[in-house]
């Protein structure tokens, strides 16, 4: 599967989910014009705060770490990375409004932000990011839409703002006048929507086997099925961007994806293809690192060749970030990797039976023992971490005064 790198990512594959009131208010103007120089000084109280929040949300406790991000930006209103963490947070817990409201005031304190502009200027699309998928969470679709048309204009090739408008859009067509409200695309109609940049992608995935004589790998590319999932709950959700399901010899794309130019596209479907080419239904930190060894080169490959060509560049959040890393070394990379699924996935394998081992094993039964042992000490240490993070809580605040 691929799961985003990036850090903070506010996945937009989630439906909206209603259930809040609507709070409606235009959001804030971004401005990059730079901020007057403010003395900003340290905060330990707001730091020790949002250490505990970011500890408790990367152990998937995220209704706990919600009380330490606020009082984190309360301690400390004028930095902007917390009001990001606790938005970010607050959409894992079903509170699209507190995520609305950490946005608007993310992009408050980046008016009088000191940081250099480039910090600026991801953090400013990291608010108008959040915010549009808190929008869309909470039934304001042209809130949602508003959003992320200041996010294009910020960064006008960033595939991540230009795919969420083109869903949004589909979305609005089908609601037919209607502002509010569900609506529901199915998977064949997004597959419709996507037919002709699956076939480009397809393209640029064979020019690239052939460009790295590695013909052999074409019939894969033609033998297992790709298709987009739709937004209407008829299936379980594409875990992180896409996924390949070992049950039906099938790769999924997360709805967005259906949006995405073909360059982005072809990156994920060649992560999912290394899933396919395995022999086991498991997953694991080598199989992901292999993942992302197939799709960052290609990237590479991509941006050099649009850039001979005389193209314009396609952005990607977590592509970009993952390639700066690959530039550094394929080490760095292996490295966000690891990072990112042991903490998104606790309990993943190493490796597995099917993946960077022999397939013919001397002792399969051992094998298979050692495998469920490895995942219990895993999920057991993950239970821990989780236990003595709660245990802290009556330390706190004391613990910071
Ligand atoms: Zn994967």
């Amino acid at each position: 599967m691929s799961l985003s790198l990036y850090p903070s990512y506010p996945a937009f594959s989630a439906l909206p989910q209603g259930g809040e009131p609507n709070t409606s208010a235009s959001p804030l103007p971004v401005s990059l014009v730079p901020a007057k120089p403010l003395a900003s000084s340290a905060n330990p109280v707001a730091n020790a705060y949002l250490a505990r929040a970011v500890r408790l949300s990367k152990a998937h406790l995220h209704r706990e770490a919600q009380p330490y991000f606020q009082q984190a930006t309360t301690h400390q209103p004028s930095q902007v990375k917390a009001w990001l963490q606790l938005g970010n947070n607050a959409l894992h817990t079903d509170s699209p409004t507190v995520a609305i409201q950490a946005g608007k005031s993310a992009l408050a304190a980046l008016t009088s932000s000191t940081e250099p502009d480039t910090i600026r200027h991801e953090q400013a699309l990291s608010a108008l990011l959040l915010l549009g998928q808190a929008y869309h969470k909470s039934q304001q679709p042209l809130l949602a839409l508003q959003v992320l048309q200041q996010a294009q204009q910020v960064a006008p090739n960033l595939d991540d703002v230009t795919r969420r408008i083109g869903l949004l859009n589909l979305e609005q067509t089908h609601r037919g006048g209607l502002m509010q409200g569900d609506v529901l695309l199915s998977s064949a109609q997004l597959s419709q929507v996507a037919a002709p940049t699956l076939e480009d992608a397809q393209k640029l995935i064979l020019q690239y086997f052939t460009a790295r004589n590695r013909r052999d790998l074409v019939d894969s590319l033609f033998t297992i099925p790709v298709r987009v999932l739709g937004t209407d709950k008829q299936e379980p959700p594409v875990a992180g961007l896409a996924e390949y399901r070992h049950a039906n010899r099938e790769i999924v794309l997360t709805p967005e994806l259906a949006f995405a130019k073909p360059p982005v596209v072809a990156a994920y479907w060649l992560h999912e293809l290394v899933h396919a080419w395995d022999n086991d239904a498991l997953t694991s930190i080598m199989e992901e690192e292999d993942g992302y060894r197939a799709a960052i080169p290609f990237w590479d490959w991509v941006q050099k060749d649009r850039k001979k060509a005389g193209l314009s560049a396609v952005n990607e959040l977590n592509l970009d970030f993952a390639h700066q890393s690959w530039v550094n070394s394929v080490d760095k990379l292996d490295f966000l990797v690891r990072d990112t699924y042991a903490h998104q996935l606790p309990g993943v394998l190493e490796s597995s039976p099917g993946h960077g081992r022999p397939l013919i094993s001397a002792n399969p039964t051992q094998e298979r023992e050692n495998d469920l042992q490895e995942q219990s000490d895993k999920l057991a240490q993950y239970e821990n971490t989780r236990q003595s993070l709660l245990a802290e809580e009556s330390q706190w605040p004391g613990q910071i005064s």
